[in-house]
C-alpha cells in the first residue's frame, strides 16, 4: 500500500486533471486549517493540500503540525495560489506520525547553520540541506559514472590498516588491547603489540593509494571511493576528521596525463550537477547571495555559484610549477605589503593564505600547482631528473579552488625501484613492513600516477557551503561525534 505513493517531484510535473494519488510527506505549514505545505525530500518544492472545510474532525485539524507525517489521498487540480501550477484536493488524510509543535525544533522559520549543526539528525528537512544531500548524491553517482564510462575499476581498499601512507602520524589507533594501564608490554616496558588483535599495531586508514596502485599495477585503471581517517587537531572549515575521498590510479600515466584526468574529472561531475541539479542548485545560489549580502563590499566573491561553476567548467585550469607559483607570491603586492602571516620563499610549504592568493586574487580561477620540493612531499612522489642538490623537486601536483584552497592532490608515482628504496630510506619508512610495496616496482614496474580528490571539499565548492561540517551527514571533528 505504501509503494503507491507518488514522490512530489514527480507529481510537481503531471498536468492536473482531477487524477487521484496518494502523497506522503512532512507537514512544513499548515495555514487557516486549510493548506498544507508537504515536503517528502524528492525536492525543495513542496505540494499543497488543500483541506475543505468539514472533511476533518477538529482533533484531527490539531494533529497536523509542522514535523508530522501525514499520508493523504486527494485528486491533483489546478491551483489557483500563487507559487505552484498545481494542488492536490484532498479525500482523506491520515496521521501517520505526529511531531508535538512546542518541541519541534525546526520551527518554519530561518535558522542559523550553526544551530542546525547541533540538530543535524533534523537538519535534512531543511530546504538548504534537502539541496546539498541531493547534490553530494548526485556527485557520487557522477564519480561511479565517470570511471565505470572509462572503464576503470572500483577497488574496495581497506579501513583498516597497518601502514601509513604519508609516513606520518595523524592517524586514529585501531586495538583491542585494553586501556586502563594492564596492556601487555615487551621487556623495554613499550606495548606488545604481538597480542592486540592483528598481532600488530593497526590504524584506520588515511588513504588507499598505496593499495590503489598495487591493483593499477594489474587492472590498467582504477579508482577507490571510501572513507579516511585522520586525527589532525585543525579545527578548520576543510578538516574533517573522517572524510571521503576518490583516488584514481592508473598504469602507463605520467603527470601530464594524471592533470588531464583531473581536470576532466571535476569538470565533468560540476557539469553533471549542473544539468541534473538545476533546481537545487539555484536554491544554493540565492541562499549563498544572500550570505554574500551580509559581507562587507570588499570580502564578497566576485561570482555567484552557477556562474561559478559555468566558468569552472567552460574554462581551462590554469597550470603552473611550484617555483613559478613562489615567484607570484613574492612579486605580489600583498607579499610587498606584508600581508602574508606567513614568509615565503623556495621551500615552503604553501600555507592557505598563499594558496588562496594564487587562485582568487591573482588567477582568479582553479590552478593546477605542479613540481614541488621533494623535501615538502611524500616519499612515494617521482623524483624529478637532473636537477641541483637542494632543489630537487617531485612530480606532484595539486588542484586549488578558490574558495576552498587544496581540492585535489596527487602525483606521478617513483617507479625506479632504487630511487624509491632511497626515498623511503630518508622518510624513514619501514622497509620490512612495506615490502609489498616494493613488490610492485620488482615485478614489472610502469609509469604511473593518481590523485586524491576530497570528496567534500568538491560538494562544499559545487554547493556553496563554506563549512565543512555542513556538506557531511554527521561531522567529526576534534571533541564533536555526535550522532
Ligand atoms: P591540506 O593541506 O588541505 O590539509 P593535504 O595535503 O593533507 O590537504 P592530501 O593528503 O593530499 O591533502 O589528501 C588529498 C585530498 O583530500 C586533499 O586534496 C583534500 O581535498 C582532501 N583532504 C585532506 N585532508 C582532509 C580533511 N582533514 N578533511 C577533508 N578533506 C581533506
Ligand atoms: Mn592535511
Amino acid at each position: 500500500m505504501f509503494s503507491k505513493r507518488i514522490k512530489v517531484k514527480e507529481l510537481l510535473q503531471l498536468t492536473p486533471n482531477e487524477q487521484e494519488v496518494t502523497v506522503m510527506g512532512w507537514v512544513r505549514t499548515f495555514r487557516n486549517n486549510q493548506f498544507i505545505a508537504l515536503n517528502d525530500g524528492s525536492t525543495n518544492n513542496n505540494i499543497q493540500i488543500v483541506v475543505a472545510l468539514g472533511l476533518l474532525d477538529d482533533a484531527t485539524l490539531k494533529r497536523i503540525t509542522t514535523g508530522a507525517a501525514i499520508k493523504v489521498i486527494g485528486n491533483v487540480i489546478p491551483s489557483v495560489g500563487k507559487g505552484q501550477s498545481l494542488e492536490i484536493k484532498a479525500n482523506s488524510i491520515e496521521i501517520l506520525g505526529d511531531s508535538d509543535a512546542e518541541k519541534y525544533p525546526l520551527q518554519p522559520k530561518k535558522h542559523s547553520l550553526e544551530f542546525l549543526r547541533e540538530i543535524a539528525h533534523l537538519r535534512f528537512r531543511t530546504n538548504t540541506f534537502g539541496a546539498v544531500f541531493r547534490i553530494r548524491h548526485a556527485l557520487t553517482f557522477a564519480i561511479h559514472q565517470f570511471f565505470n564510462d572509462k572503464g576503470f575499476l572500483n577497488i574496495h581498499t581497506p579501513i583498516i590498516t597497518a601502514s601509513d601512507a604519508e609516513g606520518a602520524g595523524e592517524t586514529f589507533r585501531v586495538t583491542t588491547l585494553p586501556i586502563d594501564g594492564t596492556a601487555p608490554r615487551n621487556a623495554d616496558g613499550s606495548i606488545n603489540f604481538n597480542e592486540d588483535f592483528f598481532g600488530k599495531s593497526t590504524n584506520l586508514t588515511v588513504s588507499g593509494q598505496l593499495e590503489g596502485e598495487l591493483a593499477a599495477t594489474a587492472f590498467g585503471n582504477i579508482y577507490t571511493f571510501g572513507p579516511t581517517f585522520r586525527a589532525e587537531n585543525s579545527n578548520t572549515t576543510r578538516h574533517l576528521a573522517e572524510f571521503w575521498m576518490i583516488e584514481p590510479e592508473m598504469a602507463f600515466y605520467d603527470i601530464e596525463d594524471n592533470m588531464d584526468l583531473a581536470e576532466e574529472f571535476i569538470q565533468y561531475i560540476i557539469s553533471y550537477v549542473m544539468e541534473h541539479n538545476k533546481e537545487d542548485l539555484t536554491f544554493l545560489d540565492a541562499r549563498l547571495a544572500e550570505e554574500e549580502k551580509q559581507k562587507p563590499q570588499n570580502e564578497r566573491q566576485e561570482f555567484g555559484l552557477i556562474e561559478k561553476l559555468k566558468f569552472v567548467v567552460e574554462n581551462k585550469f590554469e597550470r603552473i610549477t611550484y617555483t613559478q607559483a613562489i615567484d607570484i607570491l613574492l612579486n605580489s603586492p600583498a607579499y610587498k605589503k606584508k600581508k602574508f602571516k606567513y614568509d615565503v620563499k623556495w621551500g615552503i610549504d604553501m600555507q592557505s593564505e598563499h594558496e588562496r592568493y594564487l587562485v582568487e586574487k591573482h588567477f582568479k580561477k582553479p590552478v593546477i600547482v605542479s613540481n614541488y620540493p621533494a623535501a615538502i612531499k611524500a616519499f612515494y612522489m617521482r623524483l624529478n631528473d637532473g636537477e641541483e642538490a637542494g632543489k630537487e623537486t617531485v612530480a606532484a601536483m595539486d588542484i586549488l579552488a578558490p574558495g576552498i584552497g587544496e581540492i585535489v592532490g596527487g602525483s606521478q608515482r617513483e617507479e625506479r625501484y632504487d630511487v624509491l628504496l632511497k626515498r623511503m630510506q630518508q622518510f624513514n619508512i619501514p622497509l620490512q613492513e612495506m615490502n609489498w610495496y616494493l613488490d610492485s616496482r620488482r615485478f614489472g614496474t610502469v609509469p604511473h600516477a593518481g590523485f586524491g580528490l576530497g570528496f567534500e571539499r568538491m560538494v562544499q565548492f559545487v554547493t556553496g557551503m563554506t563549512n565543512i561540517r555542513d556538506v557531511i551527514p554527521f561531522a567529526r571533528t576534534p571533541k564533536n561525534c555526535e550522532f
